[in-house]
């Protein structure tokens, strides 16, 4: 079907409501080309069915392209709920989610995302399959799949920065806005890997644990964007780059963990105007989804840590090819997404 709204075809747009329980939202399939819908579920605050229902499109079609990029056999779906306003039963609202889930037959597959949680994910197992993110067992792929997003970025930024900068991570300062679950084993990997690190988040306790352990510079979180350093890796929320952010930045080189990093489209080619290279979100930041699908499938984690690795060969070959085209990498990301997508139609 074609949601006029958002002039953005999705296949399926399945509206969730459920008084008993309080769930209220939305499950949004763009694309099942590849395989089923993959992707997290979000429990947030909205002010309203519209703003619900035009996140998890959006959310849902990046999901299709991180996956189609990941070489996942995996489309994109996402699934969006409204955090009730007064009191409410969790369990029994992820039940009735996770029943929403179990009459998609497959067609969607859900997971964590902003919001959720693993033991929301062992409800939903009640209900149905089709669910990701939980406790990991052992041998398995599975558990918190910080670490192996986190590695992802790693990789990604270590090839952008040889390939686009010409100097070892081990030469560069990163700005890391976002010390949390990703920020922060990232900042422990660059540190790791002797790169000087400069630091910002919105929460004291952790800019201040991490501070002190590598002995990076800790700046307020209006000065991280604009802080001297070469990287500047965005691990906070999303759109950490709009036209003015790119217009003071001094670093010549962006590779995050965050989604959506691009406030708008357009700041794309600003990026390519100021000389910055920008790594595409959704690719440097799969090894999440790459940790998710692999538990879903029952792999290993061997297979996780080897589609991961492709991750820095992948982004090689993206930047390649902006340059050779004078492009954004994200115009070049986008299009490979959307050619794998439509060759796996075809098929
Ligand atoms: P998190 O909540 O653990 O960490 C986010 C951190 O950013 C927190 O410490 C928060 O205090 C901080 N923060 C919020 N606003 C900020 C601001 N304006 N300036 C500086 N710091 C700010 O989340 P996470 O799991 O580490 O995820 C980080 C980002 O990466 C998110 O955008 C998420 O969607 C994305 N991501 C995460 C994964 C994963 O595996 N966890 C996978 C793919 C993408």
């Amino acid at each position: 079907m074609v949601d006029a709204r958002f002039a953005m075809p999705v296949e399926q747009l399945v509206q969730l409501e459920d008084r008993e329980s309080g769930l209220s939202g939305v499950i949004a399939i763009h694309s099942t080309a590849l395989g089923p819908a993959a992707g997290g579920c979000r429990f947030w605050r909205y002010p309203d069915a519209d703003a619900v229902a035009a996140d998890a499109v959006r959310l849902a079609e990046g999901m299709s392209y991180k996956n189609a990029m990941a070489g996942l056999p995996f489309g994109g779906g996402k699934a969006v709920l409204r955090l009730p306003e007064g009191p409410f039963d969790r369990d029994a609202l992820f039940r009735a989610f996770g029943r929403a889930v179990r009459a998609l037959e497959g067609r969607y597959v859900t997971a964590e995302d902003v919001g959720t949680r693993v033991r929301d994910m062992e409800v939903i197992a009640d209900e149905t399959r089709h669910v990701a993110g939980r406790t990991a067992r052992p041998g398995l792929a599975g558990g918190d799949p910080s670490p192996w997003t986190a590695l992802g970025v790693f990789e990604a930024m270590a090839v952008a920065a040889r390939r686009s900068l010409g100097a070892d991570l081990s030469e560069l300062t990163v700005a890391v806005q976002g010390t949390g679950n990703v920020g922060g084993i990232l900042c422990r990997m660059l540190a790791d890997a002797g790169a000087r690190l400069v630091l910002a988040d919105v929460d004291p306790e952790r800019r201040e644990r991490l501070a002190a352990i590598h002995g990076a510079r800790v700046v307020d979180v209006a000065e991280i964007a604009t802080a001297e350093a070469e990287i500047f890796a965005p691990c906070a929320l999303g759109g950490a780059l709009d036209a003015a952010t790119v217009a003071a930045m001094p670093a010549k080189l962006v590779c995050g963990a965050a989604n959506n990093q691009l406030a708008t489209p357009d700041v794309a080619a600003l990026l390519v105007d100021r000389g910055i290279t920008y790594v595409p979100d959704y690719v440097a930041n799969a090894g999440g989804i790459i940790n998710v699908s692999a538990e879903y499938l029952g792999e290993s984690s061997l297979d996780v840590e080897a589609r991961v690795m492709a991750i820095g060969p992948r982004v090689a070959t993206i930047l390649d090819q902006a340059d050779r085209e004078g492009v954004s990498p994200a115009l070049v990301a986008d299009r490979m997404a959307r050619e794998i997508i439509a060759s796996a139609k075809r098929l």
